[in-house]
């Protein structure tokens, strides 16, 4: 079987580094798998992109198709063009798309006109909220998809609302904790870690890069002062996006506890998350590395396409008012860490699990 492996941004390389280790794995017993590995370009940034390559030992792509940013519709034509090329060049059985960026749905598309079977790894996951890019994207790709990979049992049953064949639905697991477990052992201290004084549980981190929290430069720019007031004593590292830099320009912020810092590669990131106090975010992924790792997650969105996170694990959903986030917050610091566990198969096997299947198909 020759599989095609797309993958466009940040969370897209974390997700399919597990998935390139259990082919490599199935091929080194013998069996007849290869993969070809496509970069859509989507994000380019060295430490959006390279850093991840290189810290997850994800092999270099054999293709890159370089289609660097642009609005919704030029960046999703753009990787359409240049991908159907490059599948007309090098043909494959199956093409596997991974979570819900513009590269997932704009591949997805190719691939299903080509006559290809397209997999899906993170389907079914909805948010309800269709001023979100990635919903459409999900949507979409979900309509074409053949071979569905859920995270949950929620997901899979959004895929049977929609009318999916049950047959075609394959609970597995989550490939994004699949990478967590696998570098545990190798996560370490950024370089400021001692000059900003950093100890286990003295530091908020947080991350802001949606455009409900972002785009309107004022409200950015409250959310971010009253954040700095609530924060108190402690200081909050913010890895700041270059979607939210670019908004935030060159304006000049008097906060005392924030201290920003450059996106951050993946082992240094995930050491912040696992030492931190709690993280205030507007990632989905994030809220899935913290509900792992037991750190209390406050989600500045007004809806989750992650229910688990927040049903089972430590995510609480805040909306997208300061008001509320300290409401929230206060409550926290009142009565300390909510009881959570971890989702059923979130075990670092989800990857092993959908090739396997793949194979069988
Ligand atoms: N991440 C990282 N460094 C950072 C911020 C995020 O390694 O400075 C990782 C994070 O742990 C998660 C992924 O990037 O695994 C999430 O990316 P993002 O927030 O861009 O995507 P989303 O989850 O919102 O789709």
């Amino acid at each position: 079987m020759k599989i095609t492996i797309v993958a466009g941004a940040r969370p897209n390389f974390i997700k399919i580094a597990p998935i390139i280790k259990a082919i490599e794995k199935k091929q080194n017993e013998g069996a007849n798998v290869s993969y070809r590995l496509v970069h859509t370009g989507q994000h380019y940034d060295k430490n959006l992109s390279d850093t991840f390559f290189e810290e997850l030992n994800i092999p270099k792509p054999n293709s890159n198709l370089d289609v660097k940013s642009g609005s919704q519709a030029e960046q999703t034509g753009a990787i359409m063009i240049a991908f159907e090329k490059e599948l007309l060049q090098n043909p494959c059985d199956l093409v596997l798309v991974v979570g819900d960026v513009n590269s997932t749905m704009a591949c997805a598309i190719v691939a299903k006109k080509q006559n290809i079977k397209v997999a899906h790894v993170e389907a079914g996951i909805r948010s309800g909220d269709m001023t979100m890019p990635e919903e459409i994207n999900r949507i979409v790709t979900d309509s074409i998809t053949d071979y569905f990979f859920t995270t949950s049992t929620s997901a899979s049953e959004n895929l049977l609302k929609y009318g999916v064949n049950e047959t075609n639905i394959h609970f597995v697991g989550n490939v994004m904790i699949d990478t967590l477990y696998q570098n545990l052992n190798k996560i370490s201290a950024p370089l400021f870690w001692d000059k900003f004084q950093l100890e286990n549980g003295n530091y908020i981190i947080l991350t802001l890069h949606r455009p409900s929290n972002v785009d309107e430069e004022q409200s950015l720019i409250q959310l971010l002062q009253g954040i700095d007031k609530m924060a108190d004593d402690k200081k909050v590292i913010f890895p700041i996006h270059p979607r939210t830099k670019a908004i935030l320009g060159e304006t000049n912020l008097k906060l005392k506890n924030i201290l920003f810092v450059e996106p951050q590669g993946y082992l240094n990131f995930m050491y912040l998350i696992k030492n931190s106090f709690a993280v205030i975010t507007d990632s989905g992924g994030i809220s899935e590395e913290t509900t792992v790792m037991g750190i209390p997650c406050f989600t500045m969105r007004n809806n989750t396409e992650r229910p688990e996170t927040q049903s089972i694990g430590t995510n609480t959903l805040v909306g997208t008012s300061i008001e509320n986030l300290k409401k929230l917050f206060e409550g926290f610091l009142k009565n300390g860490r909510k009881k959570a566990g971890i989702p059923e198969l979130w075990d670092g096997k989800a990857s092993e699990r959908i090739i396997d299947i793949l194979l069988k198909k």
